[in-house]
């Protein structure tokens, strides 16, 4: 079964962790043994293990990480250093492209063209990973002009807040709403074109961003707070709101965000699986009344690893068990053919067309 996978930080870990994703998630970890405590985890996520899951198609990210006091190394303190860090993120993306290990897709004939490429031979050796360029957080936007020049570098979705507030608003863990630019930053948005991604933004940016933005809206790695309490998770309220707006929501594979209760370090990962994930997407569609609007946003290489990540996942490859695990709930194939990769075709399809 073909995987679109919504959400990967692949750039990020190439260029600040330093991972050379075209080792097998193995070697990745073996070499990383010498850094313990110094690395997000055991890796799960490298370009073979794509390859070894049928992940043909995914949402990839530019991540500019935004200055946090308590941890200064990664975090960019300029929005000037952030810009050029992500051009180099961008490089290390274009050089997978020349490679022929991905294919960046702007557009809808290049989406097309890739979904019949996939369908007709598979992802093998020789087929490329799909990819549609994303921004989380909007550190790498020094001021909303900025939107329409990241549009012609070919980025075609971002997520306005991070962790934090953010000089246009609040993200994840912060309360409050959008900042003085953060409405012109949405209308430049809608302008260009470029996709709002509603996942980290606070809730009261959630509301006030879909009263301004009028354009196709996404969740790429987003659970449902009815399982899970916290701003981090959606609320019923706002899950209708993205139903309401033909949105499609990505499951998220970080444990603390599958299970309430989960505390990072100490909780056994035992006692978090897929089957548990697996309810985010259940709650989703019987608010919906359809399966439509659940995918896959996986964030498994979002700073965490395999100790943070549902026991019976090794390496992102076990994504397929998804499919298993909906068939023993009696979804129907064609339901779980638009879970694990028809819905996000079809909302960029919409979104493109
Ligand atoms: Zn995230």
């Amino acid at each position: 079964m073909l995987i679109f996978d919504a959400h990967l930080d692949l750039a990020w870990n190439a260029l600040e962790w330093n991972r050379d994703l075209l080792q097998p998630v193995a070697a990745i970890r073996e070499f990383e043994q010498q850094f313990s405590g110094a690395v997000p985890g055991d890796a799960t996520t490298s370009v073979p293990a794509l390859r070894d899951g049928n992940i043909g198609l995914v949402i990839a990210t530019l991540l500019p990480r935004f200055k946090r006091p308590e941890s200064p190394r990664t975090f960019y303190q300029s929005r000037e250093a952030a810009f050029a860090a992500m051009q180099g993120q961008l490089a290390w993306y274009r050089s997978m492209v020349e490679l022929g290990h991905f294919a960046e897709l702007t557009d809808l004939p290049a989406l097309e063209q890739h979904v019949a490429t996939l369908q007709d031979s598979g992802l093998n050796n020789d087929t490329p990973i799909g990819f549609i360029l994303s921004m989380e957080g909007s550190w790498a936007i020094p001021d909303p002009s900025y939107v329409e020049r990241w549009y012609n570098m070919g980025l075609r979705i971002l997520g306005p807040c991070h962790y934090g507030p953010d000089d246009y608003g609040h993200g994840t863990g912060s309360e409050g709403g959008l900042k003085e630019k953060g409405p012109e930053l949405l209308r430049e948005m809608d302008r260009v074109g470029m996709l709002l991604d509603v996942t980290h933004l606070s809730d009261d940016c959630f509301w006030q961003s879909l009263d301004i933005y009028t354009g196709p809206v996404l969740a790429s790695h987003h659970n449902c707070r009815s399982l899970v309490p916290g701003d981090r998770q959606l609320a019923d309220e706002q899950i209708k709101k993205l139903l309401e707006r033909d949105a499609v929501i990505g499951l998220a594979f970080d444990s603390w965000m599958i299970r309430p209760g989960w505390i990072k370090g100490k909780t056994n990962p035992a006692t978090v699986c897929l089957a548990d994930a697996v309810n985010h997407i259940d709650h989703i569609c019987q608010l919906a009344g359809n399966t439509k609007h659940c995918g896959i946003g996986s964030d498994l290489d979002g700073g965490f690893g395999r100790e943070q990540s549902p026991c019976d996942l090794e390496t992102i490859a076990d994504l397929q068990k998804i499919g298993q695990l909906l068939s023993e709930r009696n979804y129907s194939d064609a339901d779980i053919t638009g879970i694990m990769h028809g819905n996000w075709i079809d909302f960029f399809r919409r979104a493109w067309s």
